[in-house]
């Protein structure tokens, strides 16, 4: 979505006709349309940290479908400052708000059939949070973890230790074979990170 691509996710359970959808950064009519599509009532917005790619859609989505927002309360004064982050990109300002609710380390999210734990993994920003939905042994990453590399730490917020210490200590503990669908770019598994991310493997 929006021009700097970010992977916003549908995840739906169509017994239920009902679905969550992850980082709604922009293109809210399409994310609406295809909900519509798939028959899928909106129940929880999950935003993986503050940053204007991620989350500049989500209040749209909000007032469209009264879903409400969730998203770690670390990331406050990252919404706080939209107007500089739309600068950043020369774009508009998108009209934002605080969550609804806190996305708190363990807490579970999501839909009855398709859990997520919430996982809190400082660095990107200091209230990024990937999700982890076990039973489908999928990893929704936000801009922690890409295929081949790992979140920008240079924004405000950004801290380059601990982003590593975050992936080493929280993300390279699941198994090989989870996929990970990362906030930009191409999907990837934790077992292909662990062994060919320049950044976790000591060749970069
Ligand atoms: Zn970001």
């Amino acid at each position: 979505m929006g021009p700097l691509q970010c992977n916003c996710t549908i995840l739906g359970d169509e017994e239920a006709g009902e679905a969550i959808v992850i980082d709604p950064g922009d293109e809210i009519v399409r994310i609406e349309r295809r909900l519509n599509e798939l028959r899928l009532e909106l129940k929880q917005i999950l935003i993986t940290h503050g940053h204007i790619d991620h989350v500049g859609g989500a209040l749209k989505l909000k007032r469209r479908t009264g879903a409400p927002i969730l998203m770690n309360e670390n990331d406050l004064p990252l919404v706080k400052m939209m107007g500089q982050q739309a600068a950043w990109l020369g774009v508009e300002t998108p009209e934002v708000a605080a969550p609804d609710e806190n996305l708190a380390d363990g807490m579970t999210v999501g839909l009855e059939k398709i859990p997520a734990q919430v996982i809190h993994t400082p660095g990107h920003t200091q209230g990024s949070v990937c999700l982890h939905l076990a039973p489908m042994k999928l990893l929704i990453a936000g801009d922690t973890l890409f295929a081949g590399s790992i979140g920008r730490t240079d924004l405000p917020g950004g801290n380059g230790r601990q982003i590593i210490d975050s992936i080493q200590s929280r993300l390279m503990t699941m198994a090989d074979e989870t996929r990970v669908i990362p906030g930009h770019g191409m999907r990837t598994t934790i077992g292909e990170e662990r062994r060919e991310n320049p950044f976790l493997t000591g060749s970069w």
